[in-house]
């Protein structure tokens, strides 16, 4: 096996390059194993069975596939061996590896871990997408301020395959031709799926001239440039559009393409195929089936509409008013006047039978709410955990609720441990295999096991060890990449995650200057800190913008202030991403999970730090809440107010962040050194007066709300982090308590409750 190896990647460089291994540069390595890892995939028989799952997603934010391809493979330490026999170091060829930037955060991540446990779990389920050429956007600072460049991940030689599949897509004033690519999914020992992506043959990349800047109206030339093109003006409105229709009219033609070659009566369709709509974003995926059906199949708009409606089903990802799409008719006549008549025809059928507005799927404005279209045509709405999915059907969705019960169902988030254990952990897996064996790579809940050691010392020092190395990795990744020394003694608190203001960045700013002003105070911490952030915003949210300028200010004050750095430092990294976030999880001890209750739906980053043995530091909201019962009340950090609460103040319009500006001094204090001669001798002026003036005026998360809370739970944390036999025993309880959250039990329940594979 391992001669085999040496003679086929010796054969692939000498091929490519006319070089043995070991003179081949790590880019060079990079291309032959890639190729290699291909080889072994095309071995590896495609996952079959009557029915089969279609993901569509707007993003799939997969990572780097090279080395989680050789772990599923099978391969990883005979490859990393053979590698290191010849004077290469397998690190440093995964750094060749350029990240494909195919989504955003969360939601696009999770499409990920799905497709990783759906090959793994053995059922037939692929993705369906776009391929971005220069993805979402890199983010670098400039002037301590975000700046956004084009990401071009595509490179000659990539994950990507060309099928030769193409289909024709007709909007109201042109017709595009869709290219499809594929890369393949390979699960964990088993299992073969595959992603599709669709793209747009007449792309033009040569449109972006500077930045992220292009054409908006050049549709034929931009359609798959970037994910989440700024909206902020009609045209960009209108490209969203195009872009939807382009991924689900594509995808459509895919899978009735797929069925007819299985021979499927297409009136059955239901029993060959689940199509799970990810988010709102590829909801018109439901009237194009329609549309397609009644034309070009014969089916009559009742048969149409009755069997997608037996094929679609629904994930609810958030409930913030602006991410829950909503388009003027008159746009969408403008993109596809061909789906208009039966967007009408649906939506009539609602209005006859319902005469509450708020179920409505065009409203009196004349806007299309895509949501409620997937509401009442799909077979299932599922919120991403039980918090959320509770205030789904109490609240937000409470109309539809009552209308279809039955509907409704919860599939709390998961993550695939592959990735976020056994690849980016490769430590702590080896130190779990020899305490409890290896079951727990294919049953994350044997992780349990490791509660029986609990009071082991060695078993509780070896974990703190490998902590301990993993924070002297990354503080050397950051010394080289950012430029700043970290105290690996220090404690390590980490927030990673999309900017929002719902997240509470700028509340955990707040922390940091009011530690700051206690050191310049005199009062000194016995152990030091590491405030660590990473998140990219999207380019037209200006205080997102403003509060990744504040902590930018912070940085570079806190950081060069001789008096308080030996104490703290604050280091903000560039363009998070999945490949940063492998690095920074394993090395974390306290995990910021502090949104706003009843904003985050989920988050799955905590369930990455838990696994990797952080503890929490979070509000009863979306996933944490599980996480707390899963862990109990002595192996987390909770605070601040519960969702009922927020709720309640949203409904009575009554929070005023003035007032608990007002009322308490440390409050003030923190809140006025954003506007401070100190601050606006580092910052600039306009960012810093708007955020200070959002904070008091509006703060419409109500950071101001939990920002005391917040200050005493975060001191108790840090306290007993010196209470070190405590401390270990608790990263031991986090770990052995995070099997629930392996997305191979979400998928699971998936299939069980809903797809109803096999
Ligand atoms: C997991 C992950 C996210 C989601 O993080 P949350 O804290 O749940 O919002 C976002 N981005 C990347 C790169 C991730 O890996």
């Amino acid at each position: 096996m391992k001669q085999e190896l040496v003679q086929e990647l010796s054969k692939l460089t000498k091929k490519a390059y006319r070089k043995e291994i070991g003179e081949c540069t790590d880019a060079q390595i990079y291309q032959c194993v890639l190729q290699l890892v291909k080889n072994r995939m095309e071995d590896r028989p495609i996952t079959r069975g009557k029915k089969k799952v279609y993901y569509i997603s707007m993003e799939f934010l997969i990572g780097k596939l090279l080395s989680n391809n050789l772990i599923n493979l099978g391969i990883y330490d005979e490859v990393k061996e053979l590698l290191e026999k010849n004077g290469k170091s397998i690190t440093a060829i995964e750094e060749a590896e350029p990240e494909p930037s195919l989504g955003n955060g969360g939601l696009g991540r999770l499409a990920a871990c799905f497709l990783d446990s759906m090959a793994t779990l053995e059922l037939p389920g692929d993705g369906i997408g776009l391929n971005y050429h220069f993805g979402l956007f890199k983010q670098v600072f400039k002037e301590h301020l975000q700046k956004a460049e084009k990401n071009k991940w595509i490179e000659k030689k990539s994950w990507l395959e060309t099928t030769g599949k193409r289909f024709e897509v007709a909007f109201g004033d042109r017709k595009v031709t869709s290219v499809l690519y594929d890369i393949d999914v390979i699960g964990y020992e088993r299992g073969h799926n595959k992603l599709h992506l669709f793209d747009v043959e007449s792309l033009d990349e040569k449109l972006v001239k500077k930045g992220i800047d292009f054409d908006k109206t050049a549709i034929e030339k931009n359609l798959t440039l970037f994910l989440y093109p700024d909206d902020s003006d009609e045209a960009g409105n209108l490209l969203r559009i195009y872009q939807e229709y382009f991924m689900v009219s594509s995808g459509a033609q895919y899978i009735i393409q797929e069925l007819k070659e299985q021979g499927c009566d297409l009136h059955h369709m239901d029993q060959y195929a689940a199509i799970q709509i990810n988010d709102t974003h590829p909801t018109l995926v439901i009237p194009e089936l329609i549309r397609i059906l009644t034309w070009d199949e014969g089916f009559t708009i009742d048969d149409a509409v009755k069997v997608v409606s037996k094929t679609c089903a629904y994930t609810n990802h958030t409930i913030l008013a602006e991410a829950l799409e909503t388009w003027p008719l008159a746009y969408i006549e403008k993109v596809v006047p061909q789906l208009v008549p039966i967007i009408k025809e649906l939506s009539a059928r609602v209005a006859k039978r319902y005469k509450n507005p708020k179920v409505q799927i065009i409203d009196a404005d004349k806007r299309v709410h895509m949501a409620h279209i997937d509401i009442h045509y799909g077979y299932s709405i599922n919120g991403v955990a039980a918090i959320h999915t509770d205030i789904l059907k109490n609240t937000e969705l409470n109309h539809f609720y009552r209308i279809y019960p039955e509907k409704f169902n919860n599939k709390t988030n998961g993550i695939t441990f592959r990735r976020w254990l056994l690849s980016c952990n490769r430590e702590l897996a080896a130190l779990l295999t020899e305490t409890i064996g290896d079951g727990y790579k294919q049953n994350a809940e044997e992780l349990e096991k490791l509660l029986a050691q609990k009071e082991n010392g060695k078993v509780l020092n070896a974990i703190d060890d490998i902590k301990q190395q993993k924070k002297k990795e990354l503080a050397a990744y950051i010394q080289e990449k950012e430029g700043i020394s970290l105290d690996t003694d220090s404690i390590f608190d980490i927030q990673i995650k999309r900017l929002h203001e719902y997240k509470r960045q700028q509340m955990n700013a707040l922390y940091i200057i009011h530690k700051y002003l206690e050191i310049k105070g005199g009062k000194k911490p016995s152990t030091p800190m590491t405030f660590i952030f990473g998140a990219k915003a999207a380019p037209a949210y200006v205080i997102a913008q403003d509060i990744i300028h504040l902590l930018l200010v912070l940085s570079e004050i806190v950081n060069n202030d001789p008096e308080v750095s030996p104490y703290m430092k604050v280091v903000m990294v560039e363009n998070y991403n999945v490949s940063y976030a492998e690095k920074l999880i394993p090395a974390c001890d306290i995990s910021e999970q502090i949104s706003l209750a009843s904003k985050e739906a989920s988050g799955t980053g905590n369930m990455k730090f838990m696994l990797n043995g952080a503890v929490t530091l979070g509000t009863m909201d979306g996933a944490n809440v599980e996480i707390r019962e899963l862990v109990g009340d002595d192996n987390i950090y909770v605070f601040g107010k519960d969702s009922e609460t927020v709720i309640e103040h949203y409904a009575k319009a009554d929070y005023v962040s003035a007032d608990y500006y007002k009322k308490s001094p440390v409050i003030k204090e923190a809140v006025d050194f954003i506007v401070s001669e100190q601050a606006l001798a580092v910052g600039h002026k306009k960012n810093l007066e708007r955020l200070y003036k959002e904070l008091l005026n509006k703060d419409w998360f109500m950071t101001l709300l939990d920002l005391e809370d917040y200050i005493k739970v975060k001191d108790k944390a840090f306290k007993d982090y010196e209470n070190r036999k405590k401390w270990k025993k608790m990263m031991l309880v986090n770990i052995a308590k995070a099997g629930f959250f392996s997305s191979d039990r979400t998928i699971a329940e998936y299939n069980r409750d809903i797809w109803k594979l096999k």
